[in-house]
């Protein structure tokens, strides 16, 4: 039996039980057997994606050290925007309860996979395969050993999701909002608009002169009072990323 403690910081106590917030929150453990620092941070509950780094004495120790008795470990979450590598913008897997944050990221411009039926096995392969940031309502899916970067989204209702991963990953850097189709993920082509007569409404016809068409689905986009409150939203939410996310 080997005695440690350890101190999870900022995030990270979202996932204690109950969540703390403040600082950080002390825990005294007793591990039992050759556990290493993933094993015994996975049990209370902290999945290794969003952990940035342990720290012993000051320096990182790494994920499969095993526990030395009576040391304390301080466990520390990426700071916004730490959390994806780069250089260029993270491509997703969102799994099936995040169905509207899914359109938002297509339509803010980001490779979003994303299917309702996809099981656990399946979006962790994608996630590790691909090397797609996971996005997750389940956090013991973020525990799979082959996803690599991933979050548990804290709130439930998507604008306020939205707000949330733009902010964890400082997104507005890389934003190219209605270049890609929120229903298939197809990035979107101008197309002139003679070639949509047959295919949108007469008034929307009459009344526009920009057309998108989306290669994958065929679907076509317009700048409608839609588009408008979107552009709304993704403003305030590009504009509020720096500010701190209130928490779940
Ligand atoms: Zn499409």
């Amino acid at each position: 039996m080997t005695h440690i403690t350890l101190r999870i910081y900022g995030s990270l106590q979202d996932f204690l039980k109950p969540a703390r917030s403040g600082a950080f929150t002390e825990v005294a453990l007793q591990v039992r057997g050759p556990q290493n620092l993933k094993h015994v941070l996975e049990a209370l509950g902290i999945p290794h994606p969003e952990v940035a780094r342990i720290l012993h004495g000051g320096k990182p120790v790494p994920w499969t050290a095993l526990p030395q008795a009576g040391a304390t470990y301080a466990v520390h979450p990426y700071r916004p925007g730490e959390a994806w590598p780069g250089p260029g913008p993270p491509r997703f897997v969102l799994d099936g309860h995040l169905g509207r944050l899914a359109a938002y990221l297509r339509l803010l411009g980001f490779d979003t996979r994303y299917d309702p039926q996809w099981d656990d096995g399946t979006l962790a392969r994608y996630a590790g395969e691909e090397a797609r940031f996971l996005l997750t309502r389940d956090q013991g899916l973020l525990k799979r050993g082959r996803v690599r970067f991933g979050y548990w989204v804290r709130h439930l209702r998507p604008q306020e999701q939205l707000q949330e991963v733009v902010h964890y990953l400082q997104l507005g850097r890389w934003a190219k909002p209605f270049t890609r189709c929120a229903r298939c993920n197809t990035p979107l082509q101008d197309v002139p608009k003679a070639q949509v007569r047959d295919m949108v409404p007469a008034y929307v016809f009459r009344h526009h002169t920009r057309f998108r068409r989306c290669p994958g689905c065929g679907r076509v986009y317009w700048e409608g009072t839609h588009v408008t409150r979107l552009r709304a939203l993704f403003r305030r939410v590009l504009q509020g990323e720096r500010a701190d996310s209130p928490r779940a």
